[in-house]
């Protein structure tokens, strides 16, 4: 409970100026339940209106995007892009294409975003943007035609020092593909580090694919030596989501000795007790874009079941939400706890609700924040750009030799932001503080704008 009377002041005012913003107000409240242990040793914080500044973002961009289906039907979606906060760094957060898309979501993915570059140690500021487009069922032909729309509009507010998308739900090589084309053909410039996660061929980065989930692994593992003395080997986990975050990181389990028992997708979840076979999965969801249900019907031993959030009555030592937020709420929580798993780690944004959280750090399982955990993948969005800056490629090991190491260090930086507060071990205390203190900085340092 946040009991600090200037934060306590701020949050109901955002309560009443965003009372149809669940997604974003939940978000700020946990990151002011971390703040209020550092807020009281900053009165000038207050003088400057802060924390007024740090919840409102610099700019919000809603658009119209028509489009034409192929049965010559106009359809009309809207746009998204929330630039919260350039205060370390030019704007840089991925684009959503999802349904349950709207401006909650996208500030509540923009505010986290904040904190999560500054855990990077590189100079980018926080934003996010998206769409309620569906590419699920849409032929290439729309997808393509829907990306051009949206990127005739976004074009004028991005740019390589304003702000730099890259993919999300939804939007992965192929959008990400038809964005750029775009993009290029309207500005007439080969300006590749204005969006990130780029196919190899035309200035993307290797590892980028793999980034977000190897680097959930790198930090959990981190975890798990320095605060548990233990590692991945022998244990089984359950990753949920069959995306990008969530088939990189089960790959990465694995090589660590983990055992990927359980994986869904939006409809149901598969449990495979021999270990998911994660060539079969690749080939179900990256080549045919088909439903995990299929895995059961080809993989023999495996059972498939209905509904994603049964996932989480299936004993594990580890679960790592890898799909979206609120995907484990407090009933999920008890029921990873009551079948004696060790901890959580997130691996999605704010994938746990407060009373997941709650329950898991009363039970005294080891805990990330996503804000952390997640990292890697935009840290790899700038190792991209320092690459297109140069002009010059690494290679996939120099370019995982370097998540790896952005990996180990964010987890120091938390640890010792934990430490500092008290609380030696409190991932989400010291991500959310140690993030901040950097922004913090920075926004005071440059005055009232
Ligand atoms: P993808 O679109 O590639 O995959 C999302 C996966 O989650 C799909 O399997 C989807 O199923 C599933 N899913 C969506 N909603 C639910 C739900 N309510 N319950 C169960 N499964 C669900 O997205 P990403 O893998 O890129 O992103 C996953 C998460 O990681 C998001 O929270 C994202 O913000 C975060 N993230 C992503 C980064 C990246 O680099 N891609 C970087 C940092 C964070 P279906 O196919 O049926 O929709």
């Amino acid at each position: 409970m946040v009991t600090n009377e200037y934060l306590q002041r701020v949050y109901a005012d955002l309560q009443q100026r965003n009372s149809n913003e669940p997604e974003f107000l939940q978000a700020v409240d946990e990151v002011f339940e971390s703040l209020q242990l550092v807020v009281p040793k900053h009165p000038e914080w207050e003088e400057a209106g802060l924390m007024e500044r740090f919840t409102e973002p610099e700019r919000v961009v809603m658009f119209r995007v028509p489009w034409v289906d192929d049965s010559g039907k106009v359809r009309v979606n809207r746009g998204y892009r929330v630039q919260f906060n350039s205060a370390i760094g030019p704007y840089k957060g991925g684009l959503r294409f999802h349904p349950s898309v709207n401006l909650s979501v996208i500030k509540f993915l923009g505010f986290e975003q904040i904190l999560k570059n500054s855990l990077t140690t590189l100079p980018m500021g926080g934003g996010k943007g998206g769409s309620d487009f569906d590419p699920k069922g849409k032929s290439n032909a729309e997808v393509m035609r829907f990306c051009q729309s949206f990127m005739t509009e976004l074009y004028r507010h991005i740019g390589q020092f304003t702000d730099t998308p890259a993919g999300d739900i939804g939007v992965g090589a192929r959008e990400v593909g038809y964005l750029f084309g775009q993009y290029k053909k309207i500005v007439n410039r080969f300006d590749g580090g204005v969006i990130t996660g780029k196919g190899l061929t035309y200035g993307g980065s290797l590892a980028r694919t793999q980034a977000t989930g190897f680097g959930i692994c790198y930090f959990s593992d981190e975890v798990l030596h320095n605060i548990a003395h233990d590692s991945f080997e022998g244990k089984n986990v359950i990753v949920s989501g069959s995306g990008n975050v969530a088939q990189y990181c089960a790959q990465k389990c694995m090589e660590l000795g983990g055992k990927v028992i359980a994986m869904s997708d939006s409809s149901g979840y598969i449990v495979d007790r021999n270990g998911v076979n994660l060539d079969v999965l690749f080939d179900i969801k990256q080549r045919r874009r088909a439903r995990i249900k299929v895995y059961a019907d080809e993989v023999p031993g495996s059972e498939y079941h209905d509904g994603c959030k049964g996932i989480w009555t299936v004993p594990c030592n580890i679960a790592m939400p890898c799909a979206s937020q609120n995907e484990m709420d407090e009933e999920g929580a008890k029921s990873v706890i009551k079948n004696g798993a060790m901890a959580v780690f997130e691996g999605a944004n704010m994938p746990l609700t407060p009373g997941a959280i709650n329950a898991v750090l009363e039970a005294g399982l080891l805990y990330t924040p996503g804000k952390a955990s997640n990292a890697g993948g935009v840290a790899t969005s700038g190792l991209e750009m320092s690459q297109n800056s140069i002009r010059m490629s690494w290679s996939f090991d120099e370019v995982d030799a370097k998540l790896h190491t952005i990996m180990k260090e964010i987890f120091k930086s938390c640890y010792a932001a934990s430490e500092e507060c008290g609380q030696p071990g409190n991932m989400m205390l010291g991500a959310n503080v140690a993030g901040f203190l950097k922004v913090a900085d920075a926004m005071m340092a440059q005055g009232i704008v």
